[in-house]
């Protein structure tokens, strides 16, 4: 009987024990910090790859406004080497007219190649709403493509009084 209590404490130790390595465990990764890096593209662990784009590695656009007004965008992609043959890029200007966005400015290019990088001067642009540049590539492997639309940074060109043209 001594001994059975004995045992019984001891499993209550163990638990206890367990208990609080589960709850600190739990209070450590509440309290990790916040991480803003972008791991969209990369391996998770405990998950698979899960296959994007075939002829295209990665894409990056960017859309930037000087003081004047005056506007310009990036575009660049990359396909893989021995892969991908040709990148057709269109790039429109957007920008917010109420509460849609609308074309107002374009331009297109062609690379007979895996890799394309552009910049676009779109002039001089009017206060008072948000702009982005929508791009959108069509990709090549041989007679083979994909067509990939994304974004650029969105560029709140408007008092921040002014929201009638703003998206947020
Ligand atoms: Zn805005």
């Amino acid at each position: 009987m001594f001994f059975k209590k004995q045992k019984y404490i001891k499993n209550m130790v163990v638990m206890l024990v367990l208990m609080f390595a589960l709850g600190f465990s739990i209070n450590v990764h509440a309290e990790e910090p916040v991480d803003n890096n972008d791991y969209s593209n990369e391996v998770v662990p405990g998950f698979e790859k899960m296959a994007r784009w075939s002829y295209t590695d990665s894409t990056y656009a960017a859309l930037t406004l000087d003081t004047s007004g005056k506007a310009t965008g990036n575009c660049e992609v990359n396909g893989y080497q021995n892969v991908t043959t040709k990148i057709i890029v269109y790039t429109y200007l957007q920008r917010v007219d109420g509460n849609e966005w609308v074309n107002v400015s374009s331009a297109s290019h062609t690379a007979n190649s895996w890799h394309a990088a552009y910049q676009d001067s779109f002039g001089t642009q009017s206060w008072g709403h948000d702009y982005r540049t929508r791009n959108s590539i069509y990709v090549y492997s041989g007679n083979s493509y994909e067509n990939i639309v994304f974004y650029s940074n969105v560029h709140h060109y408007h008092s921040v009084g002014d929201t009638s043209n703003c998206i947020n």
